[in-house]
């Protein structure tokens, strides 16, 4: 089951830019975590039920830092909690959905995660992500 928008993914150049988004939701970022395996700082900020991940590349060949460079800043993914990925990824591979990783991985904010091709979703790309620990199963 697809249950909400968990979060949205911005690209930005640097963690720097997390002041304007403090202002902007008058709330502090709750988090900022390193993903080595993606090469990215993330910042987090908590909007009600949904959250905006803030995406700093650590890598100059990092898939965020060659996002900017071809696209710039702006809204890289959009990301749906999902109660359990592994049941998600079926049901969407049987619908000719197909995703960038073989199998879930660890993502920031303690969540498994995959991302469908955005070649499937009018070039949004979209993650899916499982909260890990959840006892929705
Ligand atoms: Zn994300």
């Amino acid at each position: 089951m697809i249950k909400k928008i968990e979060h949205i993914g911005i690209a930005i150049k640097s963690l720097e830019a997390a002041k304007v988004f403090e202002i902007l939701l008058n709330n502090p970022s709750y988090k900022t975590e390193e993903v080595t395996q993606e090469k990215v700082k993330v910042n987090f900020f908590k909007i009600g039920e949904s959250k905006i991940e803030l995406l700093e590349s650590t890598d100059p060949n990092g898939t965020i830092a060659k996002y900017i460079e071809k696209r710039g800043e702006g809204i890289h993914h959009i990301a749906l909690a999902v109660d359990d990925i592994l049941s998600e990824m079926q049901r969407l591979k049987k619908e000719g959905f197909s995703f960038i990783y073989e199998e879930p991985k660890r993502g920031a904010d303690n969540q498994l995660i995959n991302f469908i091709h955005p070649k499937h979703t009018n070039g949004v790309l979209i993650e899916l992500c499982q909260e890990i620990n959840s006892n929705n199963h």
